[in-house]
């Protein structure tokens, strides 16, 4: 990039309410076949265009073709049963029953590509594309046939790096791996997390970032963080590791948090999206709130490599909140933009 700041989202954003119920997460589509598809093209133009009248710089499909961040990926793949669930506890905080992988997990097919291909075509701006990170989907599976964690995250890795490949050649400028698994099972990421992340971006010559987050402001995940204390350190456990990575852009939630500001200091060299816009909450940020989030993280990642952001996806917010919200990303990254430059 070359504007110094450039804002983007997280990823998601609310969908109209032709298409799937609003303020409402994973909510079933209204429509199907033909209108289905159509309606999510429409809703993208939608996204798109009111990211571009916030004046978002990098902007994203809104994850309007989708209706779950993981899920909706691994429904297109072969060796999971999604007639046969089970319930297990997702990020060691809430129980959910989920398909169970029954036999070597392939893709078939391409998943988000023609979509991806669809965005590029409307817009010269940069895009980003999110995909599940392969920790993250291994936490949100029943697994009865690798009975390994680390085994399946292998195979997923290998998966997302197929669908990243033809992403890159679809047009796509940043791919971006949500990775919210990452902020909880610290041995893991240490141990092959990271490693398989970088297995899922070999051979890319497009910018990947990474997103970790405390997740959307659902019931379960505000109780999770009524426990974490008043310092939130969760980032310390896995910052080193990626700062050795060969990811080019952490993705961090910062705004409204007890995340201590000066451990992005552990990431130094990296570009970071700061999440200076709060998901978990209603309220819409001042200007002047985003700009000093902005001044904070200023002190310890280089201006050329500060990207402001949303903590997470917006996806629950109702479309009104959200707009508000990412106008107020643009005018406090405005605001620090102008100090920098004066
Ligand atoms: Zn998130």
């Amino acid at each position: 990039m070359q504007k110094l700041l450039p804002t983007s989202t997280a990823g998601s954003l609310p969908k109209p309410s032709w298409l799937a119920q609003p303020e409402t997460l994973w909510s079933p589509w209204k429509l199907d076949g033909q209108e289905l598809i159509e309606g999510k093209q429409d809703a993208l133009r939608l996204a798109l265009h009111e990211q571009q009248l916030a004046g978002i710089d990098i902007v994203s499909d809104g994850e309007q073709t989708r209706q779950h961040f993981v899920t909706t990926f691994i429904e297109h793949l072969s060796g999971v049963d999604f007639e046969k669930r089970e319930t297990v506890r997702i990020r060691d905080r809430y129980d959910a029953s989920v398909p169970t992988v029954v036999g070597a997990v392939s893709r078939q097919q391409p998943v988000f590509v023609e979509d991806a291909r669809f965005l590029r075509q409307q817009t010269s701006q940069p895009i980003k594309w999110a995909l599940p990170g392969p920790m993250t989907m291994i936490d949100t599976l029943y697994d009865n046939h690798y009975k390994s964690r680390e085994k399946l995250a292998w195979e997923f890795a290998r998966i997302l790096n197929q669908e990243a490949l033809e992403l890159e050649a679809a047009g796509v400028d940043i791919i971006q791996f949500d990775e919210p698994a990452f902020n909880v099972f610290f041995d893991e990421v240490n141990d092959w997390g990271v490693a398989t992340l970088e297995r899922a971006l070999q051979g890319l010559k497009c910018e990947t970032a990474v997103h970790i987050c405390y997740g959307y402001g659902i019931k379960a995940n505000t109780d999770w963080k009524k426990t974490l204390g008043s310092e939130w350190r969760q980032y310390e456990e896995a910052f080193p590791k990626l700062q050795q990575s060969s990811i080019d852009i952490i993705s961090l939630e910062c705004h409204n948090s007890h995340v201590p500001m000066d451990l992005i200091e552990l990431i130094r060299g990296k570009k970071v999206m700061v999440g200076a816009i709060d998901v978990a909450s209603n309220t819409v940020e001042t200007p002047e709130e985003v700009a000093d989030t902005l001044r904070r993280a200023l002190q310890f990642v280089d201006a050329d490599k500060l990207y402001p952001a949303t903590n997470c996806g917006m996806a629950p917010l109702s479309r009104g909140v959200a707009r508000g919200k990412m106008n107020a990303l643009s005018a406090g990254a405005e605001i620090v933009r102008r100090e920098l430059l004066a």
